[in-house]
């Protein structure tokens, strides 16, 4: 690619309802852009406080052909799945849960109390050479951090400014999140060969010399060696990016796959009871909507 890097897209996040009738903001897949190097799903939770018995409450539901990918900011949510794994994820770690072939997971706030809640949760298509892998889960307590003019940076996914992120990926990407507790100002350099997006996720930022704020993702093409990112008061950022994911995808309710035949595949496996069983959520199991009507091309172009 040559001459200057094309003009960057918002992207307005809708609001959508996940399991207990908790409103997120989706930002990923976007009716105008589906992926970000292999970050196909992005959904932004709170910051909120909730009532007792409130919280997040997504009952055992099944994945394929993904990883999940949950960066806790506030709160405290515990997760289960059919490998047997009971993890409570607490804030400043990451929870990566590799479906491959086939997993079911849960995931609660702690029943019953009051609480607060801040997360975002991506997913992050696997490679075809890759999608059929043994499913995995881990918890990563520790994640590099580097402070740089003002913003504390966690390299979350991939590396920036020499440190790299411990968190098992299968292609090229990256995920950092900025965080100012005022005004800051930082020069982020970017690997050109990536395509990328950031997401406020409290406060407001100027990035590449657009005002965001939550609910906007704004998509930078290849192409581009660095960013500047700045904030007049505290204020969160989430980048994400990668190389671009090259291979089409078909996204439905919690399955990436190639083909419809495989959708239909997986949700025949998982109504019939075929990916294991979640043991110990309080929230009941989600049932898979039909995908009878899925066309043979994806939804969006
Ligand atoms: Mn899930």
């Amino acid at each position: 690619m040559s001459g200057p890097a094309a003009a960057p897209e918002r992207l307005e996040a809708r609001t959508a309802e996940i399991g207990g009738g908790l409103t997120i903001r989706r930002a990923l897949p976007n009716r105008l852009r589906r992926t970000v190097g292999a970050w196909c799903f992005l959904d932004h939770a709170g910051p909120m406080d909730f009532a007792a018995g409130g919280g997040i409450h997504v009952g055992p539901h099944p994945h394929i052909g993904l990883q999940t990918f949950t960066w806790l900011i506030e709160g405290e949510v515990v997760h289960r799945d059919s490998l047997g794994n009971e993890q409570t994820i607490t804030p400043g770690q990451v929870n990566l849960m590799t479906a491959g072939g086939g997993i079911a997971h849960a995931e609660d706030s702690a029943p019953g109390a009051a609480g607060r809640l801040h997360a975002a949760q991506l997913w992050i298509a696997l490679p075809e050479a890759e999608r059929r892998r043994a499913p995995a889960f881990r918890n990563h307590p520790h994640l590099p951090r580097i402070e740089r003019g003002g913003f504390s940076v966690r390299v979350l996914a991939g590396s920036a400014f020499g440190e790299r992120s411990p968190v098992e990926v299968y292609s090229p990407l990256v995920g950092l999140d900025l965080c100012a507790s005022g005004r800051a100002a930082l020069t982020l350099p970017l690997e050109a060969s990536f395509e990328h997006a950031t997401l406020v996720l409290s406060g407001a930022v100027r990035v590449g010399g657009e005002t965001l704020n939550p609910g906007t993702l704004l998509y930078f093409g290849t192409g581009r060696e660095e960013l500047a990112v700045e904030c007049a008061a505290a204020a969160r950022l989430l980048v994400i990016g990668g190389a671009p994911f090259g291979e089409e995808i078909l996204l439905w309710w919690n399955f990436v796959a190639r083909s419809p035949a495989e959708i239909e595949q997986a949700t025949q496996d998982w109504n019939a009871g075929r990916f294991g069983r979640v043991a110990g959520s309080p929230s009941p199991s989600l049932i898979a909507p039909s995908a009878a009507g899925l066309s043979l091309r994806p939804p969006h172009p």
